[in-house]
């Protein structure tokens, strides 16, 4: 499986609902973390390899492992944080995103069980951008449009470069 790259149709798709989380998901939640930790990332979410279901993995340092099934953000914090984000779909590119500092979380892990989480710092900014990728949108629709321009213009020459190279 790969991660699917900026330009890719699915990235601005919005990704289906579980309807059952079958035993499959074990194995599903299992491959998200492998290529999250292979890509050594933080956050990975389905439509990112191109399953469009409502499905992501958070794996930061000092946390364990997390999947995400079905989420709904209860509440977010009117106090926001800039902080700088990446993503494994537009790679080597990282700006400053504007998101609510602290959440309130309610999903489904891959074993059918519920759960509700109040987090901030790291891991409340990954589920923020995790989240956005089942809605379809990037952390790059989160910045003006002056700098989504600039960060896509970039990105562009960075992958000619690269294709050059090869
Ligand atoms: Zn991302």
């Amino acid at each position: 499986m790969q991660v699917l790259i900026f330009g890719n149709d699915l990235l601005k798709q919005k990704a289906k609902p579980i309807i059952n989380i079958g035993p499959e998901y074990i194995k599903i939640a299992e491959d998200l973390l492998e290529i999250l930790r292979s890509q050594k990332g933080i956050g990975l979410a389905g439509p990112q390899i191109g399953l469009m279901e409502r499905i992501f993995a958070t794996d930061i340092s000092g946390d364990e492992p997390r999947i995400f099934i079905n989420p709904s953000i209860v509440e977010t914090s009117q106090e926001t944080l800039k902080y700088e984000e990446g993503c494994l779909s537009i790679p080597g590119i990282y700006t400053d995103v504007i998101r609510p500092k602290t959440i309130k979380i309610q999903a489904w892990n891959e074993k059918g069980r519920p759960f509700n989480l109040e987090t901030g710092g790291v891991l409340a900014r990954v589920i923020l951008h995790e989240y956005d990728h089942l809605e379809g949108i990037l952390f790059i629709d989160r910045i003006s449009e002056d700098r989504r321009n600039r960060i896509i213009e970039k990105f562009g020459k960075k992958k000619i470069n690269e294709g050059g190279r090869h």
